[in-house]
């Protein structure tokens, strides 16, 4: 019940018991009152009786002496109490008009009548004296019909007094009695009161409004400091404290909320900044190293929920190859061929998850699995993939995060297209276009690069020509020869591996620098790729091009050589070759006049 309701039903029944106890009161001293006034009327008909007897008694003692003693001044006084004797009738004529009980009026009338009685006797006793019957009179006053009135008179008062004394006294108890109950009635409706009153202020005041006051004073003063830990028990009370309760309650949800949306915009923001910060680096990456490098730094604290791959499409657009992860993701393989991913097929984002009702990608180990695979574009080409799965904790599906990630991916996409095409640039400037073996340029940087790197101890340098190629752009095209080329150049590669680099000089003109390795192991890397280039038969368009053979002349830095002078000594070297009937090698150490040495096919 409302605070408001019980206060007003409390004060109401304040009010009327108020009422009641006054009304009480009132009763009981009315009852007092009447009990006080038929105290005075008893007091009164008793007096008005008595003073009936005594005057009629002193009227007849002064009748006697008058007549005994034959004195005036009694006959005056017997006058004189006539008076009074009429004023008291009128007296009791105006307590018949109060209202006296019948039976009262009864022995009053009675009083009366023998005191009239007795007034004749003696007004003719009086009489009878005057004419001078003195005997007469004497027996009249003195006789027994004097007696017998004037004993009825007394008795008359005595039993009118008896009655009025009983009258009273019942209307005295009664009026008492009346008095005690509304006065008892009166007391008790004020504890009734009292009681009411003290219970409100308790219940009401205590504990219904100062102790939850008191003790959602501690919680508003906590929530004021922004402590929305506070626990806010819920008071289901129908009622202003109730009230209050519940809308401290509904401040703690919002602060709680407001809380929640504070952190979530300062995350959001930390997540702008670091994918900010992360596209400012991809934009500065010189190699796909370092983009992978950024991305497995950066995406785990983009998305600290999400596992991930990062995966680069090769050359020929048919396979997929990991180049970084990150959190350790379990179900997608490393390499894997592009059309087993439903997101490069459809070239859009694809969650893959049968639980969700979607088709699972090919290249997930399992395929219920939760994966979702952003591709990597760039100008409407696919250039890679970046996959994503959950963690055990974490989870994929905020709409926000969905944006991120295709932001992430639109950039990491830029950015490896820009490496791949700057790849390509660099390929082009650095190599040649039909080998696609180092070119001219490169190979004079990386001698000057050589000369510059006072350490190197041992460099070896092979110039390689092909014998006879004149013949075979003769005999069988350029197209024949270009592939004689490329066969050389492949040869060559294949044979060094990675202990060098390999070079087109010029026309069918090849070289090789060979760091770290001397004299001796030169020679017999340059009589290997001889070998193997003099190996297999090659054919064009079905056409066998016959035996290819190279000269190879071979210079070092044995015996304190400078490396600026390399590329001209192994030069000399290789017409010294060709010189001596070609297919062979010919080291510039052994050009000096009596230390020569050569290689035979
Ligand atoms: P030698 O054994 O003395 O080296 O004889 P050779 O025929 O190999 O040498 P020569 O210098 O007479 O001929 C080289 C030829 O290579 C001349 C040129 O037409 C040809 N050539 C140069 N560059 C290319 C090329 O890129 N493709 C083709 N098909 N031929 C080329
Ligand atoms: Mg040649
Ligand atoms: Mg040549």
């Amino acid at each position: 019940m409302r605070i408001s309701v019980i206060t007003n039903w409390a004060y109401a029944a304040t009010v009327v018991l108020t009422v009641l106890s006054g009304s009480a009161f009132i009763l009981s001293a009315t009852s007092a009152n009447r009990e006080r006034i038929a105290v005075e009327e008893h007091l009164a008909l008793s007096d008005l009786a008595e003073g009936l007897a005594l005057g009629a008694e002193e009227r007849t003692d002064e009748a006697r002496l008058y007549v005994m003693r034959d004195d005036i001044s009694y006959l005056d006084a017997f006058q004189g109490k006539e008076a009074e004797e009429r004023l008291r009738e009128r007296s009791i004529k105006g307590i018949r008009d109060l209202g006296v009980a019948p039976i009262e009026l009864q022995a009053l009338d009675d009083v009366q009548k023998n005191a009239d009685v007795l007034d004749r006797i003696e007004q003719e006793a009086i009489a009878l004296y005057r004419k001078g019957d003195q005997a007469g009179a004497r027996q009249a006053l003195f006789g027994p019909e004097h007696e017998r009135i004037q004993t009825a008179l007394l008795s008359a008062v005595t039993r009118f007094r008896d009655l009025v004394n009983a009258r009273t006294q019942a209307v005295m108890q009664d009026t008492q009695k009346r008095s005690d109950w509304w006065g008892f009635v009166a007391k008790t409706l004020l504890a009734v009161t009292a009681a009411v009153f003290l219970s409100v202020l308790y219940f009401i005041l205590k504990r219904r409004i100062a102790m939850p006051l008191m003790r959602m004073t501690g919680i508003v003063t906590r929530l004021a400091r922004q402590d929305y830990a506070v626990d806010v028990p819920l008071d289901r009370r129908r009622d202003e404290i109730g009230e209050m309760n519940e809308a401290i309650h509904i401040f703690r949800e919002n602060g709680l909320e407001r809380d929640r949306l504070d952190a979530e915009r300062r995350r959001d923001q930390q997540t702008k900044d670091l994918i900010l910060q992360m596209m400012h680096r991809l934009q500065a990456c010189q190699a796909q190293d370092e983009l992978a490098e950024v991305v497995a730094l950066f995406a785990p604290q983009i998305f600290p929920d999400l596992a991930g791959n990062l995966y680069i499409m090769n050359e020929s657009r048919s396979t997929l190859s990991r180049i970084s992860s990150w959190h350790e993701p379990r179900r997608s393989e490393p390499v894997f061929p592009a059309t087993a991913c439903w997101g490069l097929r459809r070239g859009r984002p694809h969650a893959s998850s049968r639980e969700h009702g979607d088709i699972s990608c090919q290249h997930l180990d399992h395929q219920d699995a939760m994966g979702l695979c952003v591709p990597l574009t760039a100008q409407g080409d696919v250039v890679g993939l970046l996959y994503f799965e959950e963690r055990p904790q974490g989870h994929i599906q905020a709409e926000a995060s969905r944006l991120y990630l295709e932001l992430i991916a639109e950039n990491i996409g830029l950015a490896a297209a820009n490496l791949q095409l700057r790849d390509k640039l660099t390929n082009l400037s650095i190599r040649d276009a039909l080998t696609g073996l180092y070119n001219r340029r490169s190979l004079d940087e990386d001698v000057n690069h050589h000369a510059r790197d006072r350490e190197m101890e041992q460099l070896c340098c092979m110039m390689i020509d092909i014998d006879h190629f004149k013949r075979f752009n003769d005999e069988f095209g350029h197209d024949a020869g270009d592939e004689v080329m490329r066969y050389v150049a492949q040869t060559i590669v294949d044979t060094i591996g990675e202990a060098g680099r390999a070079y087109r000089f010029g026309g069918e003109e090849f070289t090789v620098l060979l760091p770290g390795i001397g004299d001796a192991e030169g020679f017999d890397i340059a009589e290997r790729l001889r070998s193997n280039i003099r190996g297999l038969p090659l054919s064009h368009r079905g056409r066998i091009l016959g035996p290819i053979s190279v000269s190879i002349g071979v210079g070092s830095l044995a015996e304190g050589a400078a490396v600026s002078t390399l590329l001209t000594r192994a030069d000399a070297a290789l017409l010294e070759a060709k010189a001596q009937g070609r297919n062979m090698t010919v080291m510039a150490s052994v050009l000096l006049p009596d230390s020569k040495r050569r290689g035979s096919a």
